[in-house]
């Protein structure tokens, strides 16, 4: 689900922070990162994207 959808659908349930950190972790050393923050492949601000449960890595790189 792309941040667009997601974001006029509701924020939804968050992550704890511990996993919220090592999403974003893995996000800042992806090639896919653009310098802009956004995620090439689903062009959401990863910064907001590794919080919410719902949300997914499409390359599938995210330990949870
Ligand atoms: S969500 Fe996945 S593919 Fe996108 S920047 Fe983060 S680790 Fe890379």
């Amino acid at each position: 689900m792309s941040y667009n959808i997601w974001h006029i659908m509701g924020m939804g349930e968050k992550v704890s922070e511990e996993i919220r950190n090592r999403r974003l972790a893995v996000c800042k050393e992806c090639n896919y990162l653009t310098n802009q923050g956004k995620c090439h492949l689903c062009s959401c601000p990863v910064e907001k994207k590794t919080r919410f449960a719902n949300q997914k890595c499409d390359a599938g790189l995210w330990p949870v």
